[in-house]
């Protein structure tokens, strides 16, 4: 219930576009999130993976490569003429110029990566040199005499003056016979380019028995670097920069620091964030750090690729949301808001409502309809009631034998026309009609003929009157008269005329002719008068003075206590 509170209050079309949000896009957000980490973590060790095995491919090819160098400055020293020269030196010096002879003509031809090769005697001094400068000079102290003595030495790469990559194989040199006794040092100088171009070009790995070539990308370099991050070539940097380029990467603190490889991400010298592994090749002072790595933008540009096209799925779906929400809103919502407004003017009291525009074919229609035939029968049945209203209100202020006003309707009308003359300044007239002798017709020739004659009198009072008269039966044989806008004067004429009309009339009984005649008293509205029942009274004191005075007359009373007789029967 909690959960579905803030949806309380919410129009049906919000509601539900919040639904489809929920329903659609929450688990393509989930799923685009759990696979494009499943995919970046994939691709990560992918790349990871695919480096590795380039970088250990190429750190193969440098091992090969010195390795070649070392058989073959193994080969030369192995020369027994070289050892032959070295050994019997002391007694026949000439024996070192043939030595450099020896040496030009017959090893430094063989291969075109050899610079010079150098004859180191046992105490450091080269005796012979195919660089002629050489011979005689005493380098003790120089790494490749001091190692090499002691056995076969690889010297570490540097950069020449004229940007070549140089290096040095040592082989000690021993006497012919007795392998455990040193009498020399071979030392062959080498051009080492060759390296360059194994970092130059092609990315190569084998993968289960097929060697696979894999164009370097822009993205991707390898590279080699001392411990100390000099640079000592790459597949990416300009030639000129090698010389002097120093890194600063997290490949070369992990071999400085802890002599470890690294198989992971970092920061390039550019400040790119890239995928790369590293790998030490260590040959005696030959100590190098080879790196391959891919820029991460590149490695992932595929899954970039992918999430890009699922923020356009994702934008398509809020838009075939909204087109959903507005379809929702034309099939639902319009129907209900357009039942509202209807019921909006059945609350006014009118029936006639436009429901039937309702066309959307659906359980909506059907409802619309219904409500519609429900409206219609609603209105019948008001009507039915309105129409059963007005006649009970018809008989509640008729006198039933008569047709007549009722007492009670009289009384409320004359209220009403008192406080109108009041409010209005208007005259007003009463008047009080008393049958004459009318029991002896009950008595004579029965009831229903005396209400025959009631009806009689009745009517014939009333086609005497202006529709705005109010007639009412007063009581048993009596009526009275309200005559609005009229004063006494007229009154009293019309009172007269009522008067003459039934003693001119006659009823018939069996045959017979009856006629009979009236009693009338008349009383005017006194301005301030505030009170029916007052006028009523002195009306009433007229009509007794009428019967008094010998009936079928009509007396008004001329004041609130003064009776004027104004009338009376000719015969
Ligand atoms: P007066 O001239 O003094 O008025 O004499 P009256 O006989 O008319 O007066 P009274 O008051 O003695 O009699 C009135 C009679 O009217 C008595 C009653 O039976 C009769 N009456 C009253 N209502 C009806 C009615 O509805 N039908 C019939 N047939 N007679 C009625
Ligand atoms: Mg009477
Ligand atoms: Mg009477």
């Amino acid at each position: 219930m909690v959960a579905i509170k803030p949806f309380i209050g919410l129009s049906i079309r919000t509601k539900l576009t919040l639904l489809l949000f929920f329903v659609a896009l929450c688990p393509l957000l989930i799923l685009n999130w759990m696979s494009f980490l499943a995919a970046e973590d994939a691709l990560k060790k992918s790349t990871l993976s695919g480096l590795y095995q380039s970088a250990e491919y190429k750190a193969g090819q440098v091992y090969l490569y010195l390795e070649t160098l070392k058989t073959n400055t193994r080969d030369f020293s192995s020369d027994g003429y070289i050892k032959n020269a070295l050994e019997v030196m002391n007694d026949e010096p000439s024996v070192l110029n043939s030595l450099t002879e020896h040496l030009l003509n017959n090893k430094l031809t063989t291969q075109s990566d050899l610079l010079y090769i150098d004859v180191f005697d046992i105490n450091g001094n080269i005796v012979a040199s195919t660089k002629q400068e050489r011979i005689g000079i005493a380098e003790f102290d120089q790494s490749y005499y001091r190692q090499g003595i002691k056995g076969m030495y690889v010297s570490s790469v540097s950069h020449d003056s004229s940007g070549q990559l140089v290096g040095s194989i040592a082989m000690p040199l021993t006497k012919i016979g007795n392998p455990l006794s040193t009498i020399g040092v071979l030392v062959n100088h080498y051009r080492m380019d060759k390296l360059k171009e194994l970092f130059s070009g092609d990315l190569v790995f084998e993968l289960s028995g097929n060697t696979r070539y894999n164009k370097l990308s822009k993205a991707e370099s390898v590279y080699l670097a001392d411990f100390n991050g000099k640079l000592v070539t790459s597949s990416s940097i300009e030639e000129a920069s090698h010389t002097q380029q120093v890194l600063d990467i997290y490949p070369i603190e992990q071999a400085q620091q802890f002599n470890k490889e690294t198989n992971t991400i970092w920061q390039n010298n550019d400040g790119d964030s890239v995928a790369g592994v590293s790998i030490i090749i260590r040959v005696d002072d030959f100590e190098y750090l080879l790196v391959a790595e891919k820029k991460l933008t590149e490695a992932f540009s595929h899954i970039q690729h992918l999430k890009a096209q699922s923020y356009m799925l994702l934008f398509s779906t809020i838009v075939v949301i909204f087109f959903i929400s507005t379809l929702m809103a034309y099939f639902i919502t319009r129907p209900l808001n357009n039942m509202m407004s209807c019921i909006d003017v059945i609350n006014t009291g009118h029936f006639d409502i436009d429901i039937k525009s309702i066309k959307s074919g659906d359980e909506l229609e059907l409802l619309a309809m219904k409500f519609y035939d429900m409206t219609q029968n609603i209105k019948v049945m008001r009507d039915d009631l309105i129409d059963k209203n007005a006649k009970l209100y018809e008989l509640s202020i008729r006198d039933e034998m008569t047709g007549l006003y009722n007492h009670r309707h009289l009384i409320e009308r004359g209220e009403y026309c008192v406080a109108e003359a009041n409010r209005y300044k208007k005259p007003l007239s009463f008047v009080m009609v008393d049958i004459d002798h009318f029991k002896p017709i009950n008595d004579n020739f029965g009831h229903p003929f005396g209400d025959i004659v009631l009806s009689g009198i009745a009517e014939l009072l009333r086609g005497q009157l202006r529709s705005c008269d109010i007639i009412s039966r007063y009581g048993g044989e009596e009526f009275a008269i309200l005559m609005p806008s009229t004063n006494i004067v007229d009154a009293t004429a019309v009172a007269e005329k009522l008067r003459t009309k039934v003693a001119s009339h006659s009823f018939e009984h069996n045959g017979d002719k009856h006629q009979l005649t009236i009693s009338v008293g008349l009383a005017e509205y006194y301005h301030d008068e505030d009170s029916m029942m007052k006028i009523i009274a002195r009306a009433d004191k007229a009509l007794y003075r009428s019967k008094e005075n010998g009936r079928n007359r009509v007396s008004v009373a001329s004041s609130m206590i003064e009776l004027t007789d104004c009338s009376q029967a000719t015969a």
